[in-house]
């Protein structure tokens, strides 16, 4: 079963640069050191929805061996061959990432990826793995040289990961990797939020880690 509301389809995408020219999203006063990157505004997407119906190279699964949430979701959709070819990839350690085919799915591979469950006494260690799921998701794209990649908010179901700040390591990350230069081979990276606490803080957090530059300001 799906945790949370029961959505089963997804929006299309937003890019950043469209959330802020539709006045979605507005300009943050807490941008002061972070500089503008006009190319991420158009690489860089929110969608509110669920993951399995969204046409991209890979989503990823914030894999859990209760088949339960996302990974749950993910597994009913793309139909038994998949647990299969999971049952063959000889584990994941948590930070890391492993690909199968996509199956069913409109996607052509899933990425699981396991995320920590969360202890506030281990949060140094366990924002390092998550940080470590979402980069090691890209490397295993860039890999098989796939240009799109959507995620859901890993670790934030079951695994009790406060959204807030698994929010903020998921699109600091993500910015981070797409600006390296492997990262520079994606083309599209859309988060998709299942629930709606999860898209009120994208959208909060979104501005302040993915600014917009200035001429954007100007022209609006
Ligand atoms: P974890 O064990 O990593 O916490 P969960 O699946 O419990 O994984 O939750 C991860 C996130 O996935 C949560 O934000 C949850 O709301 C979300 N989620 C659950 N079902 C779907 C779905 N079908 N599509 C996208 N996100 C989903």
């Amino acid at each position: 079963m799906s945790s949370g509301n029961n959505i089963s389809t997804s929006g299309q995408p937003s890019t950043v640069r469209q959330l802020f020219n539709n006045r979605v999203i507005r300009e943050s006063q807490k941008v002061d050191n972070i500089k503008p990157n006009e190319l991420l505004l158009d690489k860089v997407s929110v969608c509110r929805g669920d993951i399995t119906v969204i046409d991209v190279d890979a989503i990823v699964n914030a894999a859990n061996e209760s088949l339960l949430g996302v990974d749950g979701a993910i597994h009913r959709a793309a139909g038994p061959e998949l647990l299969k070819e999971c049952r063959l990839l000889n584990g994941c350690d948590i930070g890391d990432a492993k690909i199968t085919k996509g199956y069913k799915l409109p996607a052509r591979h899933i990425i699981h990826t396991v995320g920590p469950v969360y202890h506030s006494e281990y949060e140094g260690t366990i924002a390092g793995q998550l940080a470590s799921c979402y980069k090691r998701s890209l490397e295993v794209a860039v890999e098989k040289g796939l240009k799109s990649i959507a995620f859901p908010c890993i670790s934030t179901g079951i695994f009790g990961y406060p959204n807030m700040k698994a929010a903020k390591i998921a699109l600091t990350e993500i910015r981070r990797f797409l600006e390296s230069d492997i990262g520079k081979q994606i083309e599209q990276v859309v988060f998709v939020v299942f629930l709606e606490r999860d898209d009120k803080t994208y959208k909060e957090l979104i501005p302040q880690i993915y600014p917009l530059t200035k001429t954007d300001v100007l022209a609006s």
